[in-house]
């Protein structure tokens, strides 16, 4: 568990990676392993694959990867990590690691869309029922969880139309029926929701996003205090061969000592920038928790400790699809592009009908990443480009 005594800008700037004796420094070493070497057979057969004090194989990790894998479980509040090759791998480990025909998996309606689409999957072709719920549902999830049902998804809050679930009714409910929560956690980056307080159960989150900052690796993390849950979740990434690059693990480690200083600023120009976006005539309503339009905003108040650079914004239903998208190709210092996190301002449209079982919004939804330049200058590149709306 986590250091209490410590705040989290200590812990990320905190490594226990031990260097050779006689080469200490701060970075830790990139290990390149696919073969393990051993001394003799006898340390072959007595060495274990789940042992992170040694290793066995370079699939199962490496000094490298053990180093990273500790310091999430600190950063998160949990005991145990195992990485993956991206967040939606993540994810499918979850999955596969706790459900077998005949099981139930709930899953919010507002989730990341391959999430859904994965549980669509199970459903389809491996015997499992996947069922959405209302993400507001609260402890009315009580009534919907089934004898059967093995694992129950959230999302805080659903990172395109961002309503903030009771993530602790939820849990309380779940926990009533023995039932595992697991929790995608990348848009407050394990700095602003401390999930494992709230009684979260599993932990995901893509590091692709806040951990790496720099647009540039693809990976995953999944975070439990539980040693039996992370037992069965180690089983998957053992038998699906979760590996991930010592490279991209190096370059994860390189970003966390600025993760929070980063997502701050991230976090304080996108309140800049939608507070701007309020006031403006164009926008029906800002899907940023930290504002009263956003369902679930007093939730976010009474759970959350920060907000990060993701939110999004409903037009007002008079401008048609076409409109929005010229307004999103007339940014200039904002790129269209998926994913976020990273160090430049994005803008991206989506088609809510087509992604939700239910949807009542009748305006165009756009979702803005928020860099790290500077918020006025993301404001007048807003301000120029609405001028095509006309
Ligand atoms: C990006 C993202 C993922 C998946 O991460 P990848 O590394 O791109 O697979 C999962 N959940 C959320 C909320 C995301 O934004």
């Amino acid at each position: 568990m986590a250091d209490d005594s410590k705040s989290l800008q200590t812990l990320l700037t905190t490594t226990d990676y031990r260097p050779p004796e006689g080469f200490a420094a701060f970075p830790t070493a990139i290990h390149h392993a696919s073969t393990v070497l051993f001394r003799n057979v006898a340390a072959l057969r007595a060495r274990h694959w789940q042992d992170k004090t040694s290793y066995t194989y370079g699939l199962h990790g490496t000094p490298t990867t053990f180093t990273l894998e500790a310091r999430l479980a600190e950063i998160e509040g949990g005991r145990h990590c195992l990485l993956a090759p991206s967040g939606l791998a993540a994810i499918a480990m979850i999955d596969l690691a706790l459900l077998a025909a005949g099981d139930d998996l709930m899953v919010p309606d507002n989730v990341y869309n391959p999430n859904r689409e994965l549980a669509n999957w199970l459903q389809k072709d491996f015997g499992i029922t996947a069922r959405f719920y209302d993400p507001l549902v609260g402890e009315g999830i009580a009534e919907l969880i089934r004898p059967n049902t093995k694992l129950i998804w959230t999302e805080a809050p659903g990172s395109v139309s961002m309503e903030v679930p009771d993530i602790p009714a939820i849990c309380r409910a779940a926990k009533a029926r023995g039932v595992p929560v697991a929790l995608d956690n990348t848009w407050a980056a394990g700095l602003a929701f401390r999930a494992f307080d709230h009684g979260v159960d599993i932990v995901m989150q893509a590091l692709t996003k806040y951990h790496s900052g720099g647009s540039d690796v693809l990976m995953g993390a999944v975070i439990t205090a539980d040693q039996a849950l992370h037992r069965r979740i180690e089983m998957a990434h053992m038998r699906l061969g979760m590996g991930v690059s010592a490279d991209d693990t190096y370059l994860v480690l390189r970003g966390l000592p600025t993760m929070k200083l980063r997502f701050d600023a991230h976090d304080a120009a996108a309140r800049k920038v939608a507070a701007w976006l309020k006031a403006r005539p164009e926008i029906a309503k800002v899907l940023h928790p930290a504002f009263d339009d956003c369902p679930g905003h007093a939730i976010w108040r009474r759970d959350f400790t920060g907000a990060g650079g993701l939110f999004s914004v409903l037009f007002h239903p008079q401008y048609a699809e076409e409109q929005t998208d010229s307004f999103i190709d007339s940014l200039k210092l904002f790129k269209i592009g998926y994913s976020w996190g990273g160090a430049n301002s994005l803008a991206v449209p989506y088609r809510m009908a087509s992604m939700r079982s239910r949807w009542d919004e009748a305006g165009q939804l756009v979702r803005l990443n928020i860099g790290l330049e500077d918020p006025d200058d993301l404001i007048a590149d807003i301000a120029q480009a609405l001028h095509s709306l006309a």
